[in-house]
């Protein structure tokens, strides 16, 4: 049995967020063919579910923070400490950044998100004339249609409840806004976890659930934080469009996510045309 973990963003997706056909099918094949395959993302459970559709499949969001098996049973989180969790939110808004928090049935995001990060938005462009004003709102539009993204007046609010929370996300395009030193899913984006580890560490837990071994497990992914998810496969797979960072730890180099680049690899692995 092998065990297949694939990101979504910038892996399985396309720029237009979507699961191709060619995608769709080549995990139909593999499934029926001795593997087992895993979706391995950033973005919430409810999100990933409404984008697989008729899918069903293990699934490993908000960056390992919820790791849930075939029959969308729970097997494991890892929430965030609530008073880390306030203070890193107080740290947010007193900067003016935008972020997200992940509970289990929604993403909490501010009232005014997208118009700050508008204004934001101007502001960047008109001082750097060189960047593409669509292509970057593009990005943060992303975001705002991501499934369960729901406003609300104060979203620090939610560290003073009992609810789950995985995770902080925060946007903006202000780099220096970013430099916070913590990982990144994309070049706007960065995450406030319980642990660094995430994927990984997620992934490690599901290949022992199903009594898989690492040199049995095939990772594919775009981002640094796929880093984590790398270290615990006998097999990487990064993009066409990965970060160098993962192409020079891989071990295959498929095509990009806009060329179908996870049914590429899938069928070289399946037809045995891989390594
Ligand atoms: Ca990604």
């Amino acid at each position: 049995m092998r065990l297949i973990a694939i990101d979504l963003d910038g892996t399985l997706l396309n720029t237009e967020s979507q699961i191709s056909a060619e995608n769709r099918a080549a995990i139909k094949k593999a499934l029926i063919s001795d593997c087992i395959v895993t979706i391995c993302t950033g973005r919430a459970t409810f999100d990933v579910k409404a984008l697989l559709n008729d899918l069903d499949i293990p699934i490993i969001a908000a960056n390992g923070g919820t790791v849930h098996d075939f029959n969308y049973k729970l097997l494991s989180r890892t929430l965030m400490d609530k008073e880390a969790g306030k203070k890193a939110a107080q740290y947010l808004t007193d900067h003016q950044i935008y972020f997200e928090v992940y509970t289990d049935d929604a993403l909490l995001s501010p009232y005014d998100g997208e118009q700050k990060l508008e204004a934001e938005l101007d502001i960047v462009t008109s001082a750097n004339p060189n960047e593409d004003r669509d292509t970057l709102w593009q990005g943060a539009l992303t975001q705002f249609k991501q499934f369960g993204i729901k406003p609300v007046p104060d979203i620090r609010e939610v560290f003073n409840g009992d609810e789950h929370i995985y995770k902080l996300l925060c946007f903006s395009f202000d780099m220096e806004k970013l430099k916070l030193g913590l990982t990144s899913s994309g070049r706007h984006i960065i995450e406030i976890l319980p642990d660094e580890s995430g994927k990984g560490r997620a992934l490690k837990e599901l290949a022992r659930h199903y009594g898989i071994e690492k040199k049995d497990i095939y990772a594919i992914g775009d981002s640094p934080n796929d880093l984590s998810m790398f270290e615990e496969a006998g097999h990487r797979v990064a993009m066409g469009n990965a970060i160098n960072e993962l192409k020079h730890i891989s071990t295959f180099i498929t095509k990009s996510n806009d060329e179908n680049g996870v049914a590429y690899f899938i069928n070289k692995l399946l037809e045995n045309e891989y390594q």
